[in-house]
This record gives structure tokens, sequence and C-alpha cells, in this order.
């Protein structure tokens, strides 16, 4: 946030943060040691964040083949054992030669002495006019410190020539990767706790691991509450008429976490009376270790999901959170199982669980949970009138380095996330944000 951003208050909105995660620690440990459940209360999404990520329960761990990895919470360190590259290399097919050499390959030509594919170990030191034809990702030969590439030179009986024209251009060292030039042997590439991801999974086969150790899978049970709910699938047609409309919200939360070590079932739709929904969630419960709902948990008449929480023996540590969308969130615990209550409107589910629901299942795995920000100027000025909240607006990145909230009606409007590169965040208390102002984005 920068000064200019409208704030009724002037502490700085760091240090405000900072008071409330250790204010709600001093209320925390006080009701610890008082034997009392947390105060329920409007808090905020850093206290909230802070009571998620504290609950670090799982310690097993397995070994998995590394193409099962992506996904899953890295449980070892993964340590290089060797220099990359572990020889000097080209780094282009072409001519390998060394710099001394170089002016021949303009007037006389050098003599080539030697191909040396991929995977072959050069048998030719190279002399003063001569050069080895040499392929991407060969050794360099013994005598050479340099390549000029392929589409450079021209081969002529047994000679190679340079023309002139890239005289100023080559350089000694060129097209050479040396030895431990990207990572040196014993180097710690990948640390415990990291979520793996594609690009990870190519680190752990470069250093040479076929299997790795990582977390086990959290089981996680997943189910929606509404009776205007039907499943995807189900169309009559008459969903007008019926008040219905399609459950989304399990489909998002089960795609989410599939992809961070979570082992998923399925619980459907529970209509709104007490008895199904504390049916389904008892059954979610009894099986799962972290059981994930939407809807149910406002202050409607038929909101049952808090009572059915406390009648399963769960204590409630928050059902209000200073966030915009998303205020309803209701998080409980009973012994090593969690309840996550979300809020029913699509992109309050969304955006709470990318916020909260993630950095607890993946401190539950043993995981390190690091949120990704920048901070870059908003496109024209944004202003909103209720500013008690933190809130997460949807927004567009554009190539100019500025960024744009995208049209969004509202917490229902699901589609409005598909253009949305990230979640602009507006601090409690901003009311107002002028063209320019940078603001701080968490990337989606
Ligand atoms: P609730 O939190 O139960 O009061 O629901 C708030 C709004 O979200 C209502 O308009 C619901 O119809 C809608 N909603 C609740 N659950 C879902 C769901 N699983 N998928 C899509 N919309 C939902
Ligand atoms: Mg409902």
């Amino acid at each position: 946030m920068t000064g200019a951003m409208r704030n009724k208050s002037n502490i700085p909105e760091r240090k405000r943060n900072i008071i409330r995660v250790m204010l709600c620690f001093m209320i925390a440990k006080i009701n610890k040691k008082l034997n009392l459940s947390y105060l329920c209360r409007m808090i905020t999404y850093e206290e909230a964040l802070q009571i998620g990520v504290s609950h670090t329960y799982i310690t097993e761990y397995e070994q998995i083949a590394i193409e099962l990895a992506s996904g899953r919470v890295l449980a070892q360190e993964v340590v290089s054992g060797v220099d990359m590259p572990p020889f000097d290399k080209s780094a282009m097919d072409g001519y390998a030669l060394s710099y001394d050499s170089l002016d021949g390959a303009f007037s006389t030509g050098l003599c080539v002495v030697e191909v040396i594919p991929a995977g072959k170990i050069p048998e030719k030191h190279l002399s003063c006019g001569e050069c080895s034809k040499i392929m991407t990702g060969a050794p360099l030969p013994e005598g050479a410190d340099m390549v000029v590439m392929v589409e450079d030179c021209r081969q002529e009986r047994g000679k190679m020539f340079i023309d002139t024209l890239y005289r100023r251009v080559l350089h000694k060292g060129d097209n050479v990767c040396y030895c431990g030039e990207d990572v040196k042997a014993g180097e710690v590439l990948l640390n415990k706790g990291t979520l793996l991801k594609p690009q990870d999974v190519a680190i752990i086969a470069a250093c040479g691991y076929r299997y790795v150790q990582v977390y086990k899978k959290i089981s996680v049970g997943i189910l929606s509450t509404g009776s205007e709910l039907c499943e995807p699938g189900e169309r009559s047609g008459k969903e007008r008429e019926c008040g219905k409309i399609f459950n989304s919200n399990s489909w998002h939360l089960s795609s989410m976490l599939s992809c961070m070590g979570a082992e998923i079932r399925y619980y459907g739709i529970a209509p709104d009376t007490e008895d199904d929904t504390l049916r389904l969630l008892s059954e979610a419960v009894s099986e799962n270790q972290v059981v994930l709902l939407s809807g149910g948990v406002s202050e409607g008449d038929f909101d049952f999901v808090p009572v059915i929480m406390k009648k399963l023996g769960f204590e409630i540590l928050f059902d209000r959170v200073a966030v915009q969308p998303g205020k309803p969130t209701t998080f409980s615990i009973r012994g090593d199982k969690y309840i996550f209550g979300l809020p029913g409107n699509p992109v309050s589910a969304f955006v709470q669980t990318f916020l909260l629901v993630r950095p607890l299942l993946l401190s539950l795995q043993g995981g390190l949970y690091s949120e990704r920000t920048v901070s870059l100027p908003i496109s024209s000025s944004f202003v909103r009138k209720n500013a008690r909240r933190l809130a997460h607006i949807p927004v567009r990145l554009s190539p100019d380095g500025t960024f744009s909230p995208i049209e969004y009606h509202g917490s229902a409007h699901i589609s409005a996330l598909h253009s949305a590169d990230a979640l602009a965040r507006i601090p409690i208390g901003v009311t107002e944000i002028r063209k320019g102002e940078r603001v701080e984005l968490i990337l989606l």
C-alpha cells in the first residue's frame, strides 16, 4: 500500500497487522490457559490465517515414484549429488575451437579433426589451427574454449570457415556451459515442506532421484449444503421454476485441493435440514481428517452448519473473518479433525479456499506456505464505501505493468474469475485508491 491511499487510521497497515496478530496470540494463549474456547468474534484475516497454520500434526511420510510427486509436499531435502552440468559442454550445434585459432577460421580455415556427438567423450585434443564439430550437450574437447554455432560456419573439404562478417560478435567462452555453473554438487535445491510443482519434479529427476519422500496425503471430505442445489448433469430444464441452481463449489474445491496432496472423498449435497446436514457431515467427519463444506454458515433460518459442528463435538475457532468476500467462513476443530465451513456464494468460497484452506492443508502436511504477491499500480481510480473488511477484488494484469479490476457483480459472479489473474488486496480502512497507486496483488 502506498502512503497516498486513503486510510482512516494513522498507524501504518503493516504495524496494525503485527499488532492484530500479537493480540490474537495473546487471546489464544489466555484462552488455552483458562481452558476456554477461542472467543468467536469477527477476527482479521491475519488472525484467521495464524490460527489455521498453527496446526501441523502430520509427520508421517512415504516414498513415492517421482512421476507421482507433483502436487505433493516434500518430506526431505533434495540435494544435488553432481555438479550441473557435470562437465564443460557445448550449448549449441557448431564447431568447438580455441579463441586463439579464431583468426584462421576467417582466412585459411580450421581442420575439422573430429565430430563429437552428445554422450561421447572427445578423443582429440585441439591444437592451433584445428576445430571439432560438436553437438549440443557434448563435452568440450581439450584445447577448446568456445563454440561457434553451425549456422555461422561453413565446412568445405574437411575445413571449417567463418565469414568475416561475424568477427566482431564472436568471443572467448561463447556457447560453452561450464562445469557446475548451474548447480554445485552438495547444493540443496529443494527444501523440506515444498509443495512440488512440475518443474520441481524435473529438478528432482536431474539430481538423479527415482523416488522421493513426501508427507502422506491428507484425507479431505467435501460436501455442499443447500436445498436449492442440484448436481451438474442433473439438468431438468426447469431450474427457473424450481428455484434450483447447479452446485459449483464442490467441484472447484476438489479441483483446487487435488493438486495439493489431498485425498478427496465426495459426499454430495445436504439439503437444508438439521437431520440431513448432521447425517452427511458426521459421515464425512468419521472418514476424513479435514471436511470442507460450503453454504449454511450464515445467519439464515436454515443455516445449520455451526450448530451441527458443535453437536458433533467440534470447537469453533472462528466464525466471522473481516474479509470480503467470505465473512462467515467458519473453522472448527475436534482433536486432529477439522471442518471448514465456507460461505455458499461461489466467489466467496473460492477466495476463502485460496486464502485460508490452502495454507491449512499445506501446514497439516508439513508444508511451508507462502503467498505469491506483487505490488502494481492500478490503471484507474477505485472507490468503495464500506472499508471495514480486507477486500479481495478480482483483477487482470495488463502488459503495461498496471492492473485493472474486472467487471464483477459480487460474490455469486463466478464467471468473472475466469479472466482474473490476481486478487487485489484492499486494506481495512482504505476507501479510495487513486490511479497509479500501488496495491498488493495475490497471484492466482
Ligand atoms: P448460503 O451461504 O448457504 O446462504 O448460500 C449463499 C448463496 O450461495 C446462495 O445464493 C446459494 O444458492 C449459493 N450457493 C450455496 N452453495 C452453493 C454451491 N455449492 N454452488 C453454487 N452456489 C451455491
Ligand atoms: Mg444455503
